[in-house]
């Protein structure tokens, strides 16, 4: 790639999972102009702060320029042939399950597929997993468990025809910003829209809510259960829907009367009238759209708090009809294509079952490949315990940070600081996960590369280049093939760009595709270089013929993937989180995102106006607390408990909920490296998702 001067390129942001589409016009004195696309479905032209400072976050400062080993420079040919070699010797020595791919909903579907490929169908092993794991395994999970598949059933149009949105541990205002903006617009636009926020903070979102309810950390499960009974007890259920299209509903409802009202007030620590008013809102509002997010997944019952949302909208018969359904927004810009392609260890590609013969045999066949993994692999936390243990000798981390954004996250430096080869492919130079790799393989940035992404709205939108590659990174596609040709696979990835990755996973998509799978974007099977090249944002599905824009909705009429073609009722008892405070650590630390920082901030810090918004780490606390722990407004403040400790700023405020902190993990490594707050997060997980309670951990504090 050549850098593009003086046209407009069509691509999309690398942030959050809204997707938003992005105009880049290079100019010849290096800058970029980059404005919203008005012709883009996910944004029609508005930007957040991130998206429009994307133009200053791409000079070569810290970018990592040539490949190395061992901290000196080397061709391409000899890191290409220490990975590919030592692979093979690693994997001829300990078997396919001693290698690992770590990877990121950062890179494009096009990466994801041949990796996701080359470890389940050449390797033979399925270990891959992803960052995305953090994110909305739960939701996936949550997804799987009721309707069969990982559907999302709706579209962002949902949000704007509804006459009530419900934000479940969702900044949305602060994490999904344009989303955010396009629901105030259409409250703007109809009065009657209601908002109901569900947030133990008091959050940017929650100040324009019209009921927020702060409940405890971890409660979910008992606020939706008590809704499911009030539903019931209403007459608000569609049960015309439920005779149809469900299955297991007694045993739902059975256990939501069990928690009821009484339990839920209990358990979320809220009142009676206050619930009471969302229950009765919930049950005389046909619209409803229940958006979820990171407070929902990333908890150990997170399956289940998805599941409970589900079942209120699968027992009033509210999902997939224009303004209705459970809406799981990503916080990542490709998780979903990640999804897609099976980039998790316990999924196959285009939605199908790693345990299913059927589905490992038409993916075989597609890909050519002379094995296929048969059982899941090891997920993110515990893909890390094995290079911890010596099950893992050797892992290629493509285009994330674990050592920052893990939990336990001082236990993974060390992991990898003892696992015998360590591969890392990143566009920065100094990173904390970079410090420890054996092979450095530079990566094409954004801006750099081509191919396509998946926003939380099942809208697939191209990436493409407009800037040459910094010094001699390379798109992480290729990457991953050339290894692939020195393994010697060289047939099935004889790939000579992206768009012939692309061809290859849409026919799979509809390879054997009689209605019973989800994905299907049979229509891109046979797409010419040239049409990928222009190709327009679609929403999946889009089978072989169809070719109209309009948003599609799963399930207003059933049709559910699993066997009996219905959904299914999950019963979900309340669970305590697994990592309860006590007289040692007394606080609940939950963590997330800030408004202007991105992940572990290797982009976002570049630019200044961003780092304006909020210029270092804090704690949220509230006042009650600061009082009885001694902490000054502004003062710093040492958060600990067994697994880490972290010195950052008061910030002492009622939106806090009392018993409870709040720290963003965006600073890390060379911004604050004593301010990592993942290591103190546990490495608890889901049993059902594997994702980790990253929003919930015992700590102590104390003034610094
Ligand atoms: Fe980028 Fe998300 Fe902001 Fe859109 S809302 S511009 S995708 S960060």
């Amino acid at each position: 790639t050549q850098t593009v001067t003086g046209t407009t390129v069509r691509t999309t942001c690398p942030y959050c999972g809204v997707g938003c589409g992005v105009l880049a016009n290079a100019t010849a004195d290096g800058t970029v102009a980059i404005t919203g696309d008005p012709a883009h479905p996910a944004n029609r032209g508005r930007l957040c702060s991130k998206g429009t400072a994307l133009g200053e976050t791409l000079d070569l400062d810290g970018r990592l320029l040539h490949p190395e080993i061992a901290g000196k420079r080397v061709s391409w040919d000899e890191a290409t042939r220490a990975v590919a070699d030592t692979f093979s010797r690693t994997i001829a020595e300990h078997g396919p399950d001693a290698v690992a791919f770590y990877v990121s909903g950062q890179i494009l579907t096009e990466d994801y597929a041949i990796a996701n490929k080359l470890m389940k169908g050449f390797i033979g092993t399925a270990n891959i997993d992803t960052n995305s794991r953090l994110c909305m395994a739960s939701s996936v999970a949550g997804h799987t468990r009721a309707f069969g598949t990982d559907t999302v059933p709706g579209c962002y149009e949902d949000l704007e025809e509804a006459d009530l949105v419900v934000l479940v541990g969702s900044n949305t205002a602060w994490c999904h910003p344009v989303l955010f903006q396009r629901l105030m617009a259409a409250r703007d636009a109809r009065a009657n829209l209601a908002i109901v926020v569900i947030d133990p903070r008091r959050t940017a979102t929650a100040t324009f809510a019209d009921l927020h309810l702060p409940l405890a950390p971890g409660s979910d499960v008992a606020l939706f259960n008590g809704l499911l009974a009030h539903l019931h007890d209403a007459g608000a259920l569609d049960q015309d829907y439920i005779a149809a299209h469900t299955e297991g509903f007694e045993a739902a409802l059975e256990q939501a009367h069990e928690t009821g009202l009484e339990g839920a007030c209990a358990l979320t620590g809220l009142d009676a009238p206050a619930l009471r008013r969302f229950y009765d809102l919930f049950a005389r509002t046909e619209r409803v759209v229940t958006v979820y997010s990171q407070g929902v997944n990333q908890s150990t019952s997170g399956s289940d708090k998805v599941n409970a949302i589900l079942n209120c909208h699968l027992a009033t018969g509210r999902i997939g009809r224009p303004g209705m359904g459970p809406f799981s927004v990503t916080g990542q810009p490709n998780a979903m294509g990640g999804r897609e392609v099976g980039g998790l260890a316990n999924q196959l590609a285009c939605h199908m079952e790693l345990e299913n013969p059927a589905h490992r045999a038409i993916v075989q066949s597609v890909w050519r490949a002379p094995v296929i993994a048969d059982k899941p692999g090891l997920k993110a936390v515990d893909m890390f315990r094995a290079v911890a243990d010596g099950r893992i000798r050797a892992i290629w981390i493509m285009g994330t940070n674990p050592v920052d954004s893990l939990p336990e996250a001082d236990l993974v430096r060390r992991a990898l600081e003892a696992c015998p080869f360590v591969v890392v492919s990143d566009v920065m130079h100094d990173t904390d996960t970079t410090q420890v790799a054996d092979v450095l393989l530079p990566a094409a940035g954004w801006g750099e590369k081509d191919g396509t992404v998946t926003n939380s709205a099942r809208q697939i939108s191209r990436q493409r280049a407009f800037l040459a590659p910094a010094g001699e990174a390379r798109p992480d596609w290729r990457i991953i093939r050339d290894v692939a040709h020195a393994m010697g696979f060289e047939e099935a990835f004889d790939y000579a760009g992206p768009a012939d990755i692309f061809r290859e996973h849409a026919r799979l998509s509809t390879e054997k595709n009689d209605g019973t799978r989800d994905f299907d974007i049979g229509a891109c099977a046979d797409i010419t270089n040239d049409a990928y090249a222009t190709l327009e944002p679609f929403q999946w599905p889009r089978p072989a013929g169809r070719s109209d824009g309009a948003p599609t909705r799963f399930f207003a009429q059933g049709g559910f993937y699993t066997p009996r073609r219905r959904a299914r009722f999950i019963a979900t008892p309340p669970k305590q989180s697994a990592s309860t405070p006590n007289d040692a650590f007394p606080l609940v630390l939950n963590t997330g995102r800030i408004r202007d920082h991105w992940h572990t901030m290797t982009r976002t810090a570049k630019s200044p106006r961003l780092s304006r918004h909020i210029a270092e780490p804090f704690i949220e606390i509230h006042p009650k607390d600061a009082e009885y722990f001694d902490i000054r407004p502004a003062s710093l403040v040492r958060v600990a408990n067994r697994y880490g400790a972290a010195v950052v700023r008061a910030l002492v405020s009622n939106a806090a909920r009392p018993g409870a902190v709040f720290v963003p993990f965006h600073w890390a490594g060379q911004w604050a490296a004593n301010a990592r707050i993942n290591a103190l997060v546990t490495g608890h997980t889901d049993p059902v998702s594997g994702q980790p309670e990253t929003k919930s951990a015992a700590v102590s504090i104390r003034p610094f």
